[in-house]
């Protein structure tokens, strides 16, 4: 618990990330991360410590997943955010001190499993550093095609292979283009195997089908933030994607983070939404709201790490492959979130929207291997002498995501693995 002090810990008692881990006898169980510990909330229920807390959230707490959480209402869960404050809190008296130490488990020792089973899962574009960088490619004239600032881009992911960080990533197979105008396309392993550093958000209380959510309420919808990798297989996907969008060669794999930082943690990170140049477009209004503009952009970091085989095997550390900040988005989570539902969609407690690739404006920010390598045409160059254009089997891709200010204790997303595994 006292670990929980140390202002660089990424766990202190304002962080308060849920995630879902394997008790003793293999079930899963909702709990908490808390200094160096995860409090088991089933237990902590089991043991009283959730009394007069709503009954929904009681229930919630002995779910086996963080579904029947994300469903609850808001209130109910800042009520429990707050007795888990109080319970943890140097303020708790000596018996209650001795019953959440008995529901504490060593950080290092848990099977942290998959958080939320996501009916949904959404992949948007948000950064417009991205967008522009990955146009570049195609389009060297005119990078940005010119929806671009009106409307929020996004696609519809597949939920049932989103995996928690640590499952290996099976190079996948498919179709890509014919080598000559004319020719045959082939069938086999992908030649340029990808990673994107993103940010998932996780709904709260969605929507009923018809009514569509007001940007002003949009932010109350999210329950909480993880990193996700939106896997990628670059061959597959630029012969596949006209007209309708990535398929194939996206849905074989979605790596997120087993931790769920609640919003309530980085309302000390809201940042203003980027300031759009005079001359570009006002969204409309739908897309439009005062405190959003004002607050709702985040001060989050995240950086992406590749440990090769070879690095491993030597016992080299992992190369830093891009540091990049999620204020620099371009849209805001409310707004994609009104958005989503503007057209009356519903939105269901879990369901997953993912930001898109979080590029800065900085070479060094950009968020894949597309971006880094322009289109793979120029390999990455490691400590050790390898090269990278795209994901080799063996290579472990390691996401990692902060908030750090002067004077307050960071909070950490911790970190979403995934290592590339031989093609079938
Ligand atoms: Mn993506």
């Amino acid at each position: 618990m006292e670990a929980a002090n140390d202002p660089a810990c990424g766990f202190p008692l304002q962080n308060l990330p849920y995630c879902v881990f394997a008790g003793d006898d293999g079930r899963p169980r909702v709990g908490a991360g808390i200094g160096k510990s995860v409090l088991d909330l089933r237990q902590c229920k089991g043991a009283g410590l959730l009394e007069g807390l709503p009954t929904a959230i009681q229930a919630a707490c002995e779910a086996r997943t963080l579904n029947m959480l994300m469903g609850c209402a808001a209130e109910d869960n800042g009520a429990l955010r707050g007795r888990l404050m109080d319970l943890l809190g140097a303020e708790a008296d000596e018996a209650t001190r001795d019953a959440v130490s008995s529901a504490l488990t060593p950080m290092e020792a848990a099977v942290l499993l998959k958080p939320v089973e996501s009916a949904n899962y959404t992949d948007f574009y948000a950064s417009i550093h991205h967008a522009t960088r990955v146009g570049r490619l195609f389009r060297p004239e005119n990078p940005l095609l010119p929806n671009y600032k009106h409307v929020p881009i996004g696609y519809h992911g597949r939920a049932s292979s989103l995996v928690v960080s640590g499952t290996a990533v099976r190079r996948p197979r498919g179709q890509t283009k014919p080598t000559e105008p004319g020719g045959v396309p082939s069938f086999g392993p992908t030649r340029f195997l990808d990673y994107e550093v993103e940010a998932g958000l996780y709904v709260a209380k969605g929507n009923r089908l018809g009514e569509p959510i007001g940007i002003d309420r949009a932010g109350s919808h999210i329950f909480g933030i993880s990193l996700l990798n939106d896997w990628s297989a670059r061959d597959i996907q630029s012969w596949e994607n006209q007209p309708l969008g990535p398929f194939l060669g996206k849905s074989f794999a979605t790596s997120v983070s087993p931790w769920v930082v609640p919003m309530a943690a980085l309302a000390p990170f809201r940042v203003p939404a980027q300031g759009r140049p005079p001359k570009d477009p006002k969204p409309l209004g739908y897309l439009w709201d005062g405190a959003d503009q004002s607050a709702g952009a985040i001060d989050l970091t995240v950086e992406a790490w590749l440990l090769t085989a070879a690095l491993r095997a030597a016992g080299l550390a992992p190369h830093r492959l891009s540091r990049a900040n999620l204020r620099e988005l371009w849209w805001t989570p409310a707004q994609l979130v009104a958005h989503h539902a503007s057209n009356g969609c519903n939105l269901l407690p879990g369901d997953l929207l993912a930001t898109g690739t979080v590029s800065g404006r900085e070479d060094a920010t950009a968020g894949c291997l597309l971006e880094l390598t322009c289109g793979g045409e120029q390999p990455i160059l490691l400590e050790n002498g390898e090269t990278r254009s795209g994901l080799e089997d063996g290579d472990e891709v390691i996401l990692r995501g902060f908030c750090r200010r002067e004077g307050l204790p960071e909070i950490t997303l911790g970190e979403c693995r995934g290592m590339v595994a031989a093609a079938i």
